[in-house]
Order: structure tokens, then C-alpha cells, then sequence
């Protein structure tokens, strides 16, 4: 039995980004990540990372070194029309298979103890410490235990959190470049089929080196039944693309709700475990972010022997990534309700909305005003198309 600080399952982003933003703000920590799969390791995934990301694992001094597709602009088809944002730099495209595996990487050279190829079997939480045994008959006694196992992860499963109820299936592949195509430095968000509960995308990416186009559709299918296989069938084949010749990916995500539980005594839940951004599905930059915030509260949390995590749901809720997910939630809802249809005509006549989602993804700071302003613009055109249009 190996007696540790803290043990993290699971060594995709977010595990990774708390392990390393732990071990800055409290070197003495004794801490091990257990990673179920063995790096390289696939996680299906579009890869589509905004800057801030990117930004908060450099102020750590940590440089994740891969292959990455700059993005340069966010389009969104919607009510009939190509919305295009631009933003120098606002983000890249990467293969999870190997910015993970970067990312390992880095936070093994920090002298950080990162072992793959050990799932996490067993967790047993006693009243001053935490049971952590893996399949390979590894035992671990450690003061406390964050979960960063993703959307089925083990700790929410054996610790009674439950499986959440906003849940999306996505499928994707990789394609060729068409010229229908808008240029590389582009992402592309398709609202085009008003039936569908989420949307279909087209990333610029790379493959082994060579230039391709992910392709994917995000189906949030609590919202009601539906078939991301015919959904995508559908997109592709409007491109003049044959489904059947491509390798089909298939993932679920899970959403932060509102007021969930994300802690219990000696346990803390971070990144897709705990639930990312449901309106979108992203949750690349999210993981980072929880781990931003996990690192320095665990730090305090050790320091005065208090591993309630009673309010770590709260510490959330006060900082940006709480506010973006409350902002994205109402978005979810909004974009998702009765009114979709009026919401769709606003958001072709406001560009400046998508302009303050665009550099949220960014990471350029927005003002409470640059919020007030928009969320005022918004109603405002809310209102006078509903006078137009009354649905
Ligand atoms: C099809 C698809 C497309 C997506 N596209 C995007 C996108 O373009 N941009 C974006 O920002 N987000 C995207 N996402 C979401 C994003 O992939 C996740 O939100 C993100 O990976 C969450 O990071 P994480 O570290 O919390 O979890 P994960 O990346 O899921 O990492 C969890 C890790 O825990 C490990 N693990 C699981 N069980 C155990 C165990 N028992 N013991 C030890 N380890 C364990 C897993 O092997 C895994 O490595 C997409 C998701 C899907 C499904």
C-alpha cells in the first residue's frame, strides 16, 4: 500500500492540468495520476481548442508539443446565412492522441508521478483517508481522491454521484478537403437542420501530417430520440460524401448541471466527470480550467487538513468558468426552446453576440458591461422579432 496526498484517475486533460497546477502551488504534495490506457491513447474528440486553454498550461511554464491546425475564425450557419467571426489566433485544432500523450509528457518532466496502463478498479472512502486500488493490484491510501475519468468514469459510478441527466451523444470521422469548404483557419458550426437538438461541424484537422476535415454531429438526445448515424449520414451526403466510407466514431458527453453535486468528503470531481459546457460540447479548455482551479484549492485544502470539499461546487460558481457554464446553460436553454426559430433570425442580425462567444473561447477577459450589452442587445432584438413574427 503506497501512501500518497492525493491520487487522480484519469490522465486526459483535466487530471493532468490539476496534477500540474497542484504540484505549482504546493511542490510538497505527494501525488500520483492513474491513467486506465496506455499513451498514445485514443480519445474521440474534434480537438478544436480555444487559446485560453492553451494560455493557462503556459503560465506554468507548460508547452504541449504536437501538431496543431490554427484557427483564425468561428463560422455558424444558421437561419439561412454563414456567420463569420474573426480572431486572429483564437484557437487551434488538435489530435487528442497526441496532445494528450504531449501533455503526459510535459507533466512527467516536471517530475510528476503519471502511470498508464493503470485503471483505477476500486475506491473506498473511510472517515481520515481514501482506498484506491487499480487492476494491476496496485493499493494506494491517500488523503484524498479527485475524479478526472471523463463521461464514464469509475469514481462518479462507485461513488453514488449518478449519471447526470444532460447527456449528448456525438459521432464523428475524418474526411478529405472539399472545395465546398471554407478556408482551414475556419471551424464551421452547422444549425442548418432546424429539427435536430445540437448541430453539425466541419474542423480543419491533421492526420499523420496530412491536411483533413473532421466531421462530427452533437446530438443532445435527452432533448428527445434521434440517430447521430443518420444525422451525420445526412450531412455528409448533402456534401456528396458516402458515409460508408469512413471509420465512425462514436462518444457521449456529459453537461454540468446547475447546482449538481460535484464533491463529497474526500472527494473531489473535475473536466467531463464533473460535466463541461452541454450548448456546445466543448470541454477541452474546460478540463484545464478545472484543473487551473482544482490545483490551488487542493493546495489550501492539504495546507489546513480540511478535505470536506463542501464548497468546491461554490469556488466554481465565483470564478469564469463557472459564470461561462451558467451563461452556456442559458444558451442551451434558450437556443433549445419554443422561441429557436427567433432566435436564430437574432443571431444573423446581432453579430456582436457570437463576437463575445468567440472571444470568450479566446480567452480575452469580457467585461460585466460587454455582458450587460449584449445580453440587452440580445432581448432587445428578441423583442422586436417577436412583435414581427409572433410564433
Ligand atoms: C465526438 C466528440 C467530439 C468532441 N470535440 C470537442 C472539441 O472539438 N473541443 C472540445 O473542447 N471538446 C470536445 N469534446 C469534449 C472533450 O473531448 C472532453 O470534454 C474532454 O476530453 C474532457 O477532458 P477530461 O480530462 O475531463 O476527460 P477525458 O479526456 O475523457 O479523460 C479521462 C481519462 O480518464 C481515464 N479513465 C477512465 N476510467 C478510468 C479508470 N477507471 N482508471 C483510470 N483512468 C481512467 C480515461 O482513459 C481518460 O484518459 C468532444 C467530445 C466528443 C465525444
Amino acid at each position: 500500500m503506497t501512501e500518497v496526498d492525493i491520487v487522480i484517475v484519469g490522465g486526459g486533460p483535466s487530471g493532468l492540468s490539476t496534477a500540474l497546477h497542484l504540484q505549482a502551488a504546493r511542490p510538497q504534495t505527494k501525488l500520483v495520476v492513474l491513467e486506465a490506457e496506455t499513451y498514445p491513447r485514443e480519445k474521440i474528440c474534434a480537438g478544436g481548442l480555444g487559446a485560453r486553454g492553451l494560455r493557462m498550461l503556459d503560465r506554468l511554464g507548460v508547452s504541449v508539443d504536437c501538431p496543431m491546425v490554427p484557427l483564425d475564425a468561428i463560422a455558424l450557419r444558421v437561419g439561412g446565412k454563414v456567420i463569420v467571426t474573426r480572431d486572429p489566433g483564437l484557437g487551434v485544432v488538435v489530435r487528442r492522441v497526441e496532445f494528450d500523450h504531449a501533455l503526459a509528457k510535459a507533466t512527467i518532466a516536471k517530475g510528476i508521478d503519471v502511470r498508464d496502463g493503470t485503471a483505477v478498479s476500486r475506491i473506498e472512502v473511510q472517515e481520515d483517508h481514501v482506498l484506491v486500488e487499480t487492476e494491476r493490484g496496485d493499493g494506494f491510501r491517500a488523503k484524498a481522491v479527485v475524479g478526472a475519468d471523463g463521461v464514464g468514469g469509475i469514481v462518479r459510478r462507485a461513488l453514488g454521484f449518478g449519471r447526470g441527466e444532460l447527456r449528448a451523444q456525438v459521432v464523428e470521422l475524418d474526411t478529405e478537403d472539399l472545395p465546398s469548404d471554407l478556408p482551414r483557419d475556419t471551424v464551421v458550426f452547422d444549425f442548418t437542420a432546424s429539427d435536430l437538438h445540437g448541430y453539425a461541424w466541419d474542423f480543419p484537422t491533421q492526420v499523420a501530417g496530412k491536411p483533413m476535415v473532421c466531421r462530427g454531429a452533437y446530438v443532445l438526445h435527452h432533448l428527445g430520440p434521434d440517430s447521430p448515424k443518420q444525422r451525420i449520414a445526412a450531412y455528409l451526403a448533402g456534401r456528396g460524401l458516402e458515409l460508408s466510407r469512413y471509420r465512425l466514431k462514436q462518444f457521449a458527453e456529459r453537461g454540468l448541471e446547475p447546482d449538481a453535486a460535484i464533491s463529497r468528503p474526500r472527494v473531489m470531481l473535475v473536466g467531463e466527470a464533473a460535466g463541461i459546457d452541454i450548448a456546445t460540447g466543448e470541454g477541452i479548455a474546460q478540463a484545464i480550467e478545472y484543473g487551473m482551479l482544482a490545483g490551488p484549492y487542493l493546495a489550501r485544502a492539504l495546507d489546513r487538513d480540511r478535505l470536506s470539499f463542501g464548497d468546491w461546487r461554490q469556488h466554481i460558481d465565483g470564478r469564469h468558468l463557472g459564470t461561462q457554464m451558467k451563461i452556456r446553460h442559458l444558451c442551451y436553454r434558450v437556443f433549445y426552446g419554443h422561441r429557436r426559430p427567433t432566435v436564430e433570425r437574432v443571431l444573423t442580425q446581432v453579430p456582436s453576440l457570437m463576437k463575445l462567444g468567440v472571444q470568450d473561447f479566446a480567452g480575452h477577459p469580457l467585461s460585466k458591461l460587454a455582458l450587460a450589452r449584449g445580453a440587452g442587445q440580445f432581448l432587445a432584438a428578441m423583442v422586436r422579432e417577436g412583435m414581427r413574427a409572433p410564433e
